[in-house]
């Protein structure tokens, strides 16, 4: 049985180190914050490139926070993209922005830079590109747009732990960055948990006081904040699993250029595009098809799990009806949305597996 994800094989070659890494965080009974997290987020800040991680209870939560220490609020807006996550969306509306979307391009289907202009009103605050899929969106010239127009740029690096843009870490490039530690992602928590990245010393500092109650020292509440603090646990696996994130990174590489390899003749596939100046990550290996549901079955009466990330861009979701999109406004998003599929992919995936799924696509391509 092939598995689209699996979390259980990654735990066992690492259960004696976490497992010893948690009992310290009891014994000390740090539970909240603390050494454990503070190590994980001096590491975590340098693989990124950066001089500041500051850890949160989710991806959310710094995507929130990130737009609240950059002082976007009521009134402002927020550029980014419908085929995403929900949580990028709905962390503009928490800070009480209005999103406003660009289309993507239909080759790496991250941000459109050619779109940015247009979707510019005297109210933009910040733009949010997302690295979706673990490809970093077209940062140069979404980062001189921005520039030109003093605007931030927040990642929403979720998906992208690692990725880079011309040499450069996700992380390292705009104004700050979110990362989700939620479990499936490239580096997981054993919980929720995410962090901002930030080489800005007072944008940190606003950070660290907005996920603890807005506390300038104990009981001291300088702002509004919120309870947002990443768990010492948390930390404590995240800072062992620091240490193997490369590895896996590389694993993930492997194993999507060896599906590259086995599925560049296919006609009626199309592979995710390879860009020679950006190191994808691979949280996703994403597909398109025309016939989707015909695809998808296909390869499950095969044993052969697949998935789709995401099947309605977020300007088509009910829940977002009243930003006031219609079908047809981001032509591409939808497309895209449309003929995607995730293929399973994971840094412990056997080798064999990866080509029994290739010979299953082709078989499916072939008929
Ligand atoms: C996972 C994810 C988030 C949210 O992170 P959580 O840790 O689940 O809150 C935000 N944006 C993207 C693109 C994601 O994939």
């Amino acid at each position: 049985m092939i598995q689209f994800l699996d979390l259980k094989e990654q735990y066992n070659a690492l259960r004696p180190e976490i497992m010893e890494a948690i009992e310290t965080v009891f014994s000390r009974a740090q539970f909240v914050l603390g050494p454990a997290v503070e190590a994980f987020e001096r590491k975590f800040a340098e693989y990124c490139g950066a001089e500041h991680a500051v850890g949160t209870n989710s991806g959310t939560t710094a995507l929130h926070l990130a737009l609240l220490g950059h002082g976007v609020g009521p009134g402002d807006e927020v550029i980014t993209i419908p085929h995403t996550f929900v949580a990028t969306v709905a962390a503009i509306e928490y800070a009480g922005a209005r999103p406003v979307f660009v289309d993507i391009d239909p080759v790496g289907y991250t941000m459109d830079p050619k779109g940015l202009a247009a979707a510019l009103t005297p109210r933009t605050k910040a733009i949010m590109p997302v690295h979706l899929y673990g490809l970093p969106a077209d940062m140069g010239p979404i980062l001189e747009f921005a520039g030109a127009h003093g605007l931030p740029v927040i990642e929403d690096a979720a998906q992208a732990h690692g990725a880079e843009y011309q040499g450069k870490r996700c992380g390292s490039m705009g104004a700050s960055a979110a990362f989700s530690f939620y479990p499936g992602k490239n580096l997981g928590a054993y919980g929720e948990g995410g962090a901002i990245v930030t080489s800005d010393g007072e944008l940190a500092k606003r950070l660290r006081v907005l996920r603890d109650w807005g506390q300038d020292g104990k009981y001291n509440h300088v702002v509004k904040g919120f309870n947002a603090r990443l768990e010492g646990v948390q930390g404590a696996v995240l800072g062992v699993k620091m240490g193997h994130i490369e590895a896996w990174t590389e694993a993930r590489r492997e194993r999507a250029a060896r599906y590259d390899e086995l599925l560049k003749d296919c006609r009626r596939v199309i592979p995710p595009r390879p860009f020679p100046d950006r190191r994808h990550v691979y949280h996703i290996y994403a597909v398109r098809v025309e016939d989707r549901p015909g695809f998808m079955a296909f390869l499950k009466d095969r044993g052969v799990p697949t998935s789709i990330h995401y099947p309605t861009p977020v300007h088509l979701l009910p829940a977002y009806a009243d930003l006031g999109y219609s079908r047809g406004a981001f032509p591409i998003s939808e497309t895209v949305a449309a003929s995607v599929v995730s293929l399973p992919m994971y840094p412990e995936m056997p080798l064999d597996d990866v080509d029994k799924v290739a010979e299953v696509v082709r078989e499916w391509d072939s008929r």
